[in-house]
């Protein structure tokens, strides 16, 4: 199938980028539940608020699953990570590692021809690409994002369970937090995926 070919395509360039594994699965797999979009605002994450890609300037997870809905694959892709790199400020590189791989890879399906690709990063794009700028210029006007070829919207604010997802994928994930040893648990992740249709 001709689609078969460009997703093998898509996934050989993930690994041209950097992931540690990337796996496509069927678009109605990724399950959305907006709990995991109200954590955002919970812990709080310093990005809630601050962009129009975050809670709760960023579509709501139940108009998300309307625009998974138009999507028959997504094409998802993780960095392993250890857990003392999450658990430090190094981990905005890795944010924005995730936030320039999945808007490469929404460019180049679309080039494939998935006319809909449609990418989901990790973590908040303020806090990786206009913290020390100032202000989201796009909050006033959309269309003003200073970096609209980088920036994506995090999968959390739009409410993917990202653990069911790596359960579905067969990849290992512990939840790491603050309090976490990294001696018992050394090794996380951080996924992200692009919507193909
Ligand atoms: S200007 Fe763009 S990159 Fe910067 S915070 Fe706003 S949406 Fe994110």
């Amino acid at each position: 199938l001709k689609s078969d070919r460009a997703i093998s395509q898509l996934i050989e360039h993930s690994m041209q980028l950097g992931v540690s594994a990337a796996k496509s699965i069927p678009a109605h797999k990724v399950s959305v539940e907006a709990r995991f979009a109200d954590y955002c605002g919970q812990q709080p994450c310093p990005g809630f608020g601050k962009s129009i890609n975050c809670p709760p300037h960023a579509m709501h997870p139940d108009q998300f699953r309307g625009l998974l809905a138009q999507h028959h694959t997504a094409l998802v892709f993780k960095f392993d990570v250890p857990t003392k790199i999450l658990q430090s400020d190094e981990r905005l590189e890795l944010f924005k590692k995730l936030h320039l791989c999945a808007s490469e890879l929404e460019l180049k399906a679309l080039d494939l021809g998935f006319n809909k690709a449609h990418g989901l990063a990790a973590g908040s794009c303020w806090q990786v690409f206009c913290a020390d700028k100032g202000d989201c210029t796009a909050l006033t006007d959309p269309s003003k994002c200073r970096y609209p070829h980088k920036a994506r919207p995090s999968v959390s604010s739009q409410g993917v369970d990202v653990y069911k997802l790596c359960e579905e994928l067969d990849w290992s994930i512990n939840r790491i937090t603050k309090e976490t040893d990294p001696d018992s648990v050394p090794m996380g992740l951080l996924a992200a995926l692009v919507l193909l249709g």
